[in-house]
């Protein structure tokens, strides 16, 4: 797809306006457009932004970063392999951007680049990731000032999910136009919760997927007079919103998944372990990107099937990290992982581009998982959890925080320019949020995410 065929597409579909879109460091999708005449150019050399942005909270509050003030600008230069006509936005397309210097280099900030670094880093072993996400959200109409969920139907009720059917025809319509797909959906547990899963890609591919199925829910939804929220926690005595982030690793041509061995009891290889127990060797830091907001530790907590210890284990739901059990039939392809701490508050190329530095620590270092845990690990007697290594994952944004700035491998992965920004931005999110009420977090969070 070239800078040309994006411009005859947009055409070709009637559209007035192209979205650049980007997710910050504070996890929030945002955009500009350009206009179809002067498109061309601005797919060549970008639409300019203040280097202010990067800086940006959630509450859009700027924070005192280095280089990132009222001064300076960089480039939002579009992927045209990216480009979609957007089914729920009339006459409007949108494309990925990287962060791009005047000088034509990436922004060290930019998280897109960094997940590209991330692959980079797995070609050299002539490996790719795959991955895949799980969207748990909640439906909602706004009443008097409050969110309202659209039924109160039971886990995998078909009277939710008829409750959200026209929604959710246009929904998958939606998706399947942008070429995204999808591969399931259900009502979920909680009241309004709704889960859809799209189909796994090569990691850059999708997080870019997963940033314009988030703007898909919304938009659809806002069509349909509902507010949808992939916040992590809604609505504080009702169930999470997790997004799970299935990953495996394939030879870079796609013709074998590495993750796979038919001798291993659990089909899992050697290298899939090594990369796993890298995985949770970071689990604590890489909560700092995965599950990144303040709202994020009111989801992440004991028998809440989100996964609040250190551990894996198969078929597990209460284990951050869970390797589901094969498909009879489809023994390799179904082979995966699926990391449960992670939540759509998250910058999705840090989610991945993290989860990467992490299995490839793994890798390096040759590393084996723990014993795995095939029981709810809240219910271990406290002493034997910590003898086997079950520490609680972090209980606040704060301590997911400091836990990533105290993971050396994770902050290198980073550099000290994205990593310094994103700690400036979520942080302030921590003294905000924790300085609040619960009414505050639910504002800041339920229609932002
Ligand atoms: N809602 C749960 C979460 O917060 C996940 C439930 C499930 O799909 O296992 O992650
Ligand atoms: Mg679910």
């Amino acid at each position: 797809m070239t800078a040309e065929d994006v411009v005859r597409q947009a055409d070709e579909a009637g559209l007035r306006l192209v979205r650049f879109l980007w997710c910050g460091n504070d996890g929030t999708v945002r955009a500009k457009a350009s206009a179809l005449p002067g498109l061309e150019g601005r797919i060549q050399s970008g639409i300019g932004l203040t280097v202010a942005m990067q800086a940006m909270s959630s509450l859009d509050q700027l924070q005192p970063v280095e280089g990132m003030g009222p001064v300076g600008e960089v480039r939002l230069v579009p992927d045209p392999s990216t480009f979609r006509v957007l089914p729920y936005a009339p006459h409007v397309g949108a494309m990925l951007v990287d962060h791009v210097q005047l000088d034509g280099e990436p922004a060290p900030v930019d998280q897109r680049s960094f997940l590209k670094r991330m692959e980079g880093r797995l070609a050299e072993r002539g490996a790719k990731l795959e991955a895949a996400f799980e969207n748990e959200f909640s439906l909602a109409t706004l009443v008097d000032g409050r969110y309202v969920p659209i039924d109160s139907g039971l886990c995998f009720s078909t009277i939710s999910a008829t409750a959200a059917q026209d929604f959710l025809d246009e929904l998958v319509a939606a998706l399947q136009e942008q070429e995204i797909g999808i591969e399931q959906y259900y009502s979920e547990l909680g009241h309004g919760q709704h889960e859809i899963s799209t189909p796994h890609r090569p990691a850059l591919r999708a997080a870019d997927e997963q940033l314009l199925t988030r703007e898909t829910i919304r938009g659809v939804a806002s069509r349909h007079g509902l507010v949808a929220s992939l916040a992590p926690k809604p609505w504080p005595e009702n169930a999470g919103n997790g997004c799970h982030i299935h990953f495996s690793l394939w030879e870079a041509d796609g013709s074998r998944n590495r993750f796979h061995d038919e001798s291993a009891p659990d089909r899992l290889s050697d290298e899939a372990r090594s990369f796993v127990a890298g995985v949770l060797a970071h689990l604590p830091g890489l909560c700092g990107l995965a599950a990144p907001s303040f709202n994020s530790y009111h989801r992440i907590i004991p028998q809440y099937w989100a996964g609040a210890f250190v551990c894996w284990g198969h078929d597990n739901r209460e284990a951050p990290v869970r390797v589901p059990s094969v498909f009879r039939g489809m023994e390799e392809a179904s082979t995966n992982a699926e990391l449960k701490a992670a939540d759509a508050s998250s910058n999705p190329y840090l989610a991945v581009g993290g989860l990467i530095a992490a299995g490839l620590d793994g890798l390096e270092r040759g590393l084996e998982p723990p014993e795995p845990v095939e029981v709810d690990p809240a219910t271990i007697d406290e002493k034997e959890r910590e003898a086997r290594g079950i520490v609680r994952l972090p209980a606040t944004q704060a301590e997911a925080l400091d836990a990533l700035e105290a993971d050396s491998v994770l902050m290198d992965a980073l550099g000290p320019v994205l990593a310094g920004s994103y700690l400036a931005v979520r942080r302030s999110e921590w003294e905000a949020y924790s300085a609040g009420d619960e009414a505050f977090e639910q504002a800041g969070h339920f229609s932002k995410y």
